[in-house]
């Protein structure tokens, strides 16, 4: 994730940079940095923390040296995935010949092999990240290209995983070079000069002249103009756009509130979490005899998904625990029992004091989290990270998405361990995985009549939200999505559970939210649904078609088990349209704070 910003032209680059990196700070970052090129050497800065620190260390250098100033730079904030927040690890990267300089974000997948391959040769790294490979690599082959452009392409072709690139050489002092491949880049051109950029918001001051770069693309660039490459090296045409956002708007990527633009974004944010499941630490799931998922809100959600994923596939049993409870009750712990902690910031505080009560009483601890360098990423045994990037919104959806998808990945490799799937099966199992972001992307097809069923919605009282098995679990994350941002009073029911009580409050015009994936369930959930239906309520079905539903989204076909992806995105979808509707502050919802630090 996070902000990349390049620049080549007349003015000074820095000052440019630095602007435009502020304006990609709603992306969220832990460390930034900035390189130019000036007379043949490479000036670079870069500091851990917020950019005000980046600033103060440039005019520190301005003080005591030389001010760094060049027509061409390129400038970086970052978002750890590899490598804990701090100076080294902070981008720009250069080779050890200090030949080539390089802004990378996304994860290379492949980076330990070509890290280990670069120190074979006596190549000597500087950071932990996985971004360093591509400068080291590219001034590898540079030896032999002698030419920039030849050297990115051969480096692009060697990288697996998700990038969006911005390289400058010593030698063309006249050039920057950008690729990208799953990561967004956006190419500006103004008066003074040519820009690459992660977003809009980073260039709009100087224009709103943009090319989006498409995956497998080079942009060329120089301060007299710009030309555009396949990978094959054919000259490739492409139109320029006009943007005519704001630049409010512009930060949210065109998108109204951030959760919109978030929901969006889970296509990318699967892939690229499941790209980053493949470096995981080990786990050997044979030491223990019990699972513990603790978490608080949304990641407790995923918790009680993930209940049914790992007892169906493991055979293990699986306890879900809210954290703000697991942490006074004395729980029945020990060496033999594996706690998963589930937080998005690494920071909640319930789920921190879970994670220090299970390691006192000599259990593992094993968590999922999205921040690097945070908390519960440094205090746990293993851990497992999400790559959502910075979730802005309050109400979380991407990452969410993210944290069923490690959930998914570790079962999967449990059960694989535990030899209680073949290894077809697993392999079968990882290919429905693979295929998730593509099904997420077909479900937006059904944006525009979630976004009108949802405005017929705003003058409901109450709504419930009704499954069996793992449809009930991701019923409880649909009703809190409703609750968080709508106000709208919701519950979450086991459709089977209702007539035990809650069927009392059903009447004429409630809304229930009937999701039914689980063919083998379909007709159960299908009797409860006649319950209510046959005492006045209106029902929306998701998954399979009730006859009594007044609308019904389909979803792909999926493994029965990882519905829970595709059911969500329409319940967020739903939520959001809701309170969209009735006006709401939907990024910043009354009484909520997107990291919860306190008890
Ligand atoms: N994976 C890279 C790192 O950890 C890039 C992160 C980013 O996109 O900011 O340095």
């Amino acid at each position: 994730m996070c902000g990349i910003i390049g620049y080549i032209g007349n003015e000074d680059a820095v000052p440019i940079i630095v602007e435009g990196l502020k304006k990609l700070e709603y992306r969220g970052y832990d460390s930034a940095g900035v390189a130019v090129l000036n007379d043949g050497r490479f000036d670079v800065i870069k500091k851990k923390g917020r950019l005000a620190a980046l600033e103060v260390e440039i005019q520190n250098t301005a003080q005591n040296a030389t001010p760094i100033h060049g027509h061409l730079g390129i400038g970086h904030t970052r978002w750890a995935t590899h490598g804990e927040p701090s100076n080294e690890n902070a981008h720009p990267h250069l080779g050890n010949q200090e030949k080539i300089a390089v802004v990378h974000n996304g994860i290379i997948e492949n980076y330990h092999t070509l890290r280990a391959r670069l120190q074979s040769k006596g190549i000597v790294f500087q950071s932990e990240t996985d971004s360093e490979v591509i400068p080291q690599l590219a001034e590898y082959y540079y030896e032999a290209e002698n030419n920039l452009f030849d050297t990115v392409i051969k480096v692009a072709s060697r990288l697996e995983g998700s990038y969006a690139l911005g390289f400058m050489c010593v030698d063309t002092p006249d050039t920057i070079i950008a690729i990208k491949k799953d990561n967004p880049l956006i190419i500006g051109v103004s008066e003074h000069g040519n820009f690459i950029a992660s977003d809009i918001p980073a260039v709009l001051k100087h224009t709103n002249q943009v090319y989006y770069l498409n995956d497998n693309e080079l942009a060329v660039l120089t301060k007299e103009g710009i030309t555009f490459y396949d990978t094959d090296k054919e000259r490739i045409h492409k139109e320029i756009e006009t943007i005519t956002w704001s630049m409010e708007s512009a930060e949210k990527g065109g998108y109204e509130h951030f959760m919109l633009k978030e929901i969006m974004e889970q296509p990318m944010i699967l892939k690229n979490t499941l790209a980053k499941t493949l470096s995981q630490p080990p786990v050997d799931i044979t030491r223990f005899n019990r699972i513990i998922i603790t978490a608080c809100g949304s990641a407790y959600n995923a918790g009680v998904v993930a209940r049914y994923v790992f007892e169906k596939l493991c055979r293990t049993p699986v306890e879900v625990e809210l954290a703000s409870e697991f942490r006074y009750k004395d729980a029945i712990i020990d060496e033999k029992s594996l706690v998963i902690l589930v937080s998005q910031s690494g920071e909640t505080a319930d789920t921190i004091a879970a994670m220090r009560e299970a390691k006192a009483a000599g259990a593992s601890t094993l968590a999922i989290v999205n921040v690097v360098g945070s908390t519960i990423a440094k205090e746990c045994d293993y851990c497992f990270f999400t790559a959502a990037g910075p979730e802005i919104a309050v109400a979380t959806t991407k990452a969410f998405s993210a944290q069923l998808l490690v959930l998914y990945s570790l079962a999967i490799r449990f059960a694989a361990q535990l030899n209680k799937i073949s290894p077809a099966e697993e392999k079968s199992l990882r290919a429905e995985l693979e295929a998730l972001p593509d099904k997420v992307n077909a479900l937006f097809a059904h944006t525009e009549e979630i976004q009108k069923y949802a405005a017929s919605c705003i003058g409901y009282k109450s709504i419930f939200f009704i499954g069996r098995n793992i449809d009930y679990a991701i019923a409880l994350e649909g009703s809190l999505k409703l609750k968080e941002i709508s106000y709208i009073h919701s519950e979450a029911y086991a459709g089977g559970e209702l007539k035990h009580g809650t069927i009392a409050l059903i009447e004429e015009n409630t809304l229930v939210v009937a999701i039914s994936t689980c063919k083998r369930l379909e007709a159960k959930i299908m009797s409860n649904v006649e319950q209510v239906a046959s005492r006045g309520a209106n029902i929306l079905s998701i998954g399979a078609r009730h006859a009594t539903a007044s609308a019904v989204i389909p979803l792909p076909e999926t493994h029965e088990l990882f519905t829970p992806s595709l059911s969500v995105v329409v319940l967020q979808l739903f939520s959001y349209y809701v309170a969209a509707n009735k006006g709401l502050d939907i990024d910043k919802p009354r009484n909520l704070a997107k990291s919860v630090t306190v008890e």
